[in-house]
């Protein structure tokens, strides 16, 4: 069976570029309203950074939505905390946004059992000791080694 891309178009939603097996990732511009004082901070947030304030703002909804996947049905509700908690989070969402991915290098992933309970690498959930977990070896010897979340393991094997 094939499929056609004969959808009639429509004005209102006029959309500019085609479907495309071509284009994997297809990013689009949302407008919302927020408030008069969350623009502000996350202005400043981002001047503060010096990165751009869609980066900062795609990073922020990104971990929204993360969050949301777990706890299924809340986005909205996530969004929001996500949003009010940008003041509190400063020191957080510098690191996520300007950090580089933090298993960009890495040489091998090691099943582990954590020890001691640590953060996760990539996303900084909480892991406890007695959980399992991966243990990311780095490409380049004298790296540091790093425990990353069976979750962020296996996103990683997703992409
Ligand atoms: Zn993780």
């Amino acid at each position: 069976m094939t499929q056609q891309d004969e959808a009639p178009k429509n004005p209102e939603t006029d959309d500019p570029e085609p479907e495309s097996d071509a284009e994997p990732k297809k990013e689009r511009v949302l407008h919302t309203r927020i408030p008069a004082v969350l623009e502000s901070e996350l202005k400043t947030l981002a001047k503060s950074l010096r990165v751009p304030l869609s980066n900062l703002v795609r990073t922020i909804l990104e971990d929204a939505v993360n969050i949301a996947d777990r706890a299924t049905g809340q986005l909205e509700d996530r969004l929001e905390r996500a949003a009010k908690s940008v003041h509190g989070e400063r020191e957080r969402m510098r690191d996520r946004v300007k950090r580089p991915d933090p298993l960009a290098d890495v040489l091998a992933f090691q099943d582990v059992t954590v020890a001691r309970a640590t953060r996760c690498a990539k996303c900084e959930t909480e892991i406890a000791a007695g959980e399992r977990a991966s243990l990311a070896v780095p490409a380049h010897p004298g790296d540091p080694q790093r425990i990353v979340c069976a979750d962020c393991l296996t996103k990683r094997e997703g992409d």
